[in-house]
Formats: structure tokens, sequence, C-alpha cells
């Protein structure tokens, strides 16, 4: 064979370009749009590192080279650590130093926060864990000031510190949270965990079934302690060595590969408690409330990523004489899903700013907005990465493309943090307890009316279909409505004419069948240029 036939046999065509370096904040119309009072420059610095080439790098490798855990060291003393990629180690210190966790707490803003977890989420979502955690922590600490005295500075100092060392040796910390065991997750109050006092402080025993980012420097723990359940941090490192806290295993998990997922067990480790003796969910539900904005946010992050690798493939790609973006079908899909996108986005935003709120109202909102976007956002983010696996055709299920990543991790975010059903009877709970989030959240869908007939008519609906609470067995029926009427409501005051208006013909009346792309009637090119350039 000669040189000249040999390279025709490797001409590439029909192949979209590489990628090259991006900037994920300049170039994402519908987070500028949504991302209201926000630090742009700090957003926009992000954007960029995170689209880097260097940093796209270093979250394959923290994907491909997995976690590894080292329960002994060669003698056989016990280590309980987990060593991860360099990967792992430079997405940590991208995010932690732009404030990732830190920033709400330190003069920056709820939005902004968001805003980071939507970006870092499509880059490397297995990261995003332990800088929630740590950033979800810091609320709940309030409770203990000395505790707080001493962790909070570490926590929000802005930088990453993987050294293995004692809080007080080190310039920054992470936290972590440990409540689900073997028996029950949702139902923490089936807690085995013990607690008994020792001295000022406490001695934890027991075991935790998922724990995850296990290097972090110390757990937030449910345990019960003679006065009932109670909060704990439980230190990883102390003065005189290890905590003893006994990695078992980790998880052999779905999703990211980048973080651990382990087993723990606490061998009568060190605690100190947060908040008083038996007041432990209402203490570590203030962890829990922050971590939700994130899991609400994260799905956006994810759609995006999908969305944004279809929308370059559809671009570049042709099939039967035509680029697959200007095919009629194709753009009817393309055009659905961006609607689920910009709903989602446009409405975990409106809720981080109600984090950001210092009104008893905007707390309200927070609370009740938080479950809902939560819920709906999950659930759609399957439908839309999947959606656009199928739009890249088999490359879609090839791991170069990113999209079989995005994918294991869709389902993981609707899991933690409250699963649909229990976020789902925590709406009823929220809506039936404290009369100021359901008010507030009246007021909010409210504000949008007079704008869009099918709106108008689908809240009118709504009311009359459920003018009390519904019965348990109706409440995933009636979050999703609800969901998609307040999504539809931000929409309304927020988007251009034609995604509100598309979104509301297609979620809210009968423009849509049952599965994606079955839609008529939307302006597609609109939809499509909100994917940008
Ligand atoms: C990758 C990963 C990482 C995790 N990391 C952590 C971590 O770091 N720390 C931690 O503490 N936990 C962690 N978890 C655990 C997670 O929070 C729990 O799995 C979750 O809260 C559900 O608890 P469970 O698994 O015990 O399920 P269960 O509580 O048994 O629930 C099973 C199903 O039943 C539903 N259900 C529960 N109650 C009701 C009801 N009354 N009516 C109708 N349906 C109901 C739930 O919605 C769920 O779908 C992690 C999980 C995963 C997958």
């Amino acid at each position: 064979m000669d040189a000249q036939s040999d390279l025709r046999s490797h001409e590439v065509t029909n192949q979209p370009p590489p990628r090259g370096p991006r900037d994920l904040w300049a170039e994402d119309l519908v987070l500028r749009a949504h991302a209201i009072s926000t630090d742009s420059d700090a957003l926009s610095t992000y954007g960029r590192a995170l689209g880097a080439p260097e940093t796209v790098e270093a979250a394959r490798e923290a994907e491909r080279i997995a976690p590894e855990l080292r329960l002994f060291d060669a003698g056989g003393r016990r280590l309980d650590e987990v060593r991860f990629s360099s990967g792992y180690h430079q997405l940590m210190t991208l995010g932690l130093e732009a404030g990732y966790a830190a920033g709400p707490w330190t003069g920056g803003s709820h939005v902004t926060h968001a805003a980071q977890v939507y970006l870092h989420s499509q880059i490397e979502p297995g990261t995003c864990c332990p800088m929630t955690m740590t950033y979800a922590a810091v609320p709940a600490l309030a409770a203990s000031p000395d505790l707080a005295a001493v962790w909070e500075p570490k926590l929000t100092a802005g930088a990453y510190d993987p050294a293995i060392a004692p809080v007080a040796e080190k310039r920054a910390a992470t936290l972590g949270m440990a409540m689900t065991e073997k028996q029950g997750g949702s139902d923490v109050r089936a807690n085995t965990t013990r607690a008994e006092p020792d001295g000022g402080a406490y001695r934890v025993t027991g075991h935790k079934w998922f724990c995850s980012a296990p290097m972090s420097d110390g757990f937030l723990t449910l345990a019960q302690a003679p006065h009932g359940l109670t909060c704990f941090l439980v230190p990883r490192w102390l003065e005189g060595g290890r905590n003893a806290i006994h990695l078992m295993r980790l998880k052999d998990k779905l999703g990211n590969r980048a973080n651990a997922s382990a087993e723990i067990e606490y061998h009568g480790a060190l605690a100190w408690p947060v908040g008083e003796e038996g007041r432990g969910v209402q203490t570590i539900i203030e962890m829990v409330h922050h971590t939700r904005l994130d899991t609400a946010m994260a799905p956006a992050g994810l759609m995006r990523a999908a969305l944004d690798h279809l929308h370059h493939w559809t671009r570049h790609r042709t099939a039967f004489q035509r680029h697959l973006i200007d095919q009629p079908l194709m753009r009817s899909l393309i055009a659905d899903l961006v609607l689920d996108w910009e709903g989602a986005t446009a409405l975990g935003l409106r809720v981080a700013r109600a984090f950001d709120g210092q009104t008893p109202e905007d707390r309200a909102f927070a609370r009740i907005g938080v479950a809902l976007a939560k819920f709906l956002n999950n659930k759609l983010a399957l439908r839309v990465i999947w959606e656009a696996m199928e739009g890249l055709g088999g490359m879609g299920y090839v791991e170069d493309t990113g999209l079989p990543m995005l994918y294991r991790e869709a389902p993981l975010n609707g899991i933690w943090e409250g699963s649909g059903n229990v976020i789902c009877l925590d709406i009823l709970r929220t809506l039936a307890k404290d009369p100021l989030a359901a008010e507030t959240l009246g007021a909010e869908l409210a504000a949008a009316t007079g704008a869009n007939r099918h709106y108008d008519a689908a809240l009118k609906d709504f009311e009359a279909q459920w003018p009390n609470l519904p019965e348990e067995a109706e409440a995933r029926w009636y979050a999703e409505r609800l969901a998609l009427l307040l999504t539809a409501s931000v929409l309304i005051r927020q988007a251009p004419e034609p995604i509100a208006d598309g979104f509301c013909a297609t979620r809210l009346a009968g423009s849509r069948g049952q599965i994606a792309g079955a839609i008529s009637g939307v302006e597609a090119q609109v939809l499509i240029d909100r994917l940008g350039p």
C-alpha cells in the first residue's frame, strides 16, 4: 500500500471539529439572562477557567482514574484513606479558590454560588459533591458558635488544602455529612449510631451506609444521644492522630467516577455536638436546605452540557444532504429540550435569589421553592440528557463525547438530600405547616397572571383541581403541576416571549405528546438560538 492511499483511508469527514478553549459564562445566554444580580466578573473568570482545555483534560483524568481505597499501610497499620487522581485535586482547587463553598458566607451571593454549581457540573460533577457539602455545612455549624469559630474560617478560606492534619493546622478544610444508615436514609429518626457523653465531648459508635467525599476533614453526623437524635461534628483528624473513623469499602456506584462514596464505621470516635441534644434533625436540616439548592441547580448544568454537545454536533454533522440542525424533526427535538433546560435554569436561579433575600418572605419562598425545583429539575435532566445522547447517534454512547458521563450522573441529584417521593411529601408538609411559604408561593404564581392565556387557564385548573392539599397518593402529580406553574411564572416575567409562550403551550396546555420533541407550534429557531452562537 502506498503512502497516498494510506492517508486517504484516514481522511476524516463529517465529524464535528474539536471544541478548543471555551468561555462557559459568555457563551451561555440563558445563564446570563437568569443569573440576576450576580458577580458576572467572577463568573466570567470561572467560566473561562472551567472551559480551558487543561481543565477539561483534568476532568477526563478524574473520570478515568478512579479513587483508590487505602485501608492499611505496608505494615498493617490503619490508614483509612482514599487517594484521588491529580485531576480531582485540580478541580477541587479551581472550585474552592473561586469561592464555590465560601462565596455566600464571605460577601458573595447564593445566585453566584448557584451559577458556579451549574458551570462546574458541566465539566466535572464529582467534585461538586464535597464542595457543596462544605458550602452547606456553614449555616448548620452556626448552631454551635464555639465550633463555628474554629471551623468556619477554614471552610470559607477560599482555598483547598488536602493535607491529612487536624483542622487547626490547615489553611482550609472541607466537611461532609453522614446521615444515611443501612436500615434507612429518608427516615433518619431510625438511626442507630449512638453517642455517649465523654467529658465535654461525646464518643460515637455505629455505622453510616453512605458517606461521600470520605477524605473530608470532618462529617456532620446524626447519632442517638441520651436525649435523642443529635447532630455532631466528627473531625477526621485529631491532635494526636486519626479519629476512630474506619472506612469499610467504597460504593461501586453509577454516576461520576471522580468522587468516592464510602461505607464507614465509628469506633468510639470523638465528636462535638452541634446545636442542642435531641434537635439533630432541626440542626442538620439547615445543611440539607442548602445542599438542596445545589441539587436543584446541578441538573440544569448537566442539561446545558448535554445540549451544548448536541448543538455542536448537529451544526457540523450532515445526513441526507443537510446539516442535522436544519432537519425539521431535529429542530423540534432541540427546541423542546431547550424549554426544559431554560425552565430549570430560570427556576433554580429564582430560588437562589430567595436564598439571598433577607425577609421572612424570602426565607419562606426559598423553603418551598427549593423543594419544587429539586423535584422537577431532576426529573427532567435524565430525559434531556438521554435525548441529547440519541441526537449524537452512536457517538452519544461513546465516552469521548462526554454524554455517557452526564447520563450516569443524571439521576443522582434526584436521590440524595431527599428522593422524589420524600420531596413531594415535604412539599405537602411545608404548605400545610408554613402559611408564609404557601402565601409567598401564591404571590409568585399570581404575579405572572394576565400575560399568557395558557398559564392563566392552567393556574385556574390547578386551583380547581386542588382547592386543598391533596392526599399523599397524589403528591407527585400535585408537585409536578405546581413546579411547572412556578417555572412558567418565572419565564413569563424573565424570558423572551417566544420562550415563555412555548413553555406554556407545550407544558401547561395540550401542544405536546408524552415524549421529547413531540410538539408543535413553537418558534424553533428562537429556542435553538438560546443555545448560543
Ligand atoms: C452516590 C450517593 C452518595 C450519597 N452520599 C451520601 C452522604 O454523603 N451522606 C449521607 O448521609 N447519605 C448519602 N447518600 C444517601 C442518600 O441520601 C439516601 O440514599 C437517600 O436519602 C435515600 O435513603 P435510602 O437510600 O435509605 O432510601 P429509603 O429511605 O429506603 O427510600 C427508598 C425510596 O422510598 C421512598 N420513600 C421513603 N419514604 C416514603 C414515603 N413515606 N412514601 C413514599 N415513598 C417513600 C424514597 O423517596 C425512595 O425513593 C448518598 C446516596 C448516593 C446514591
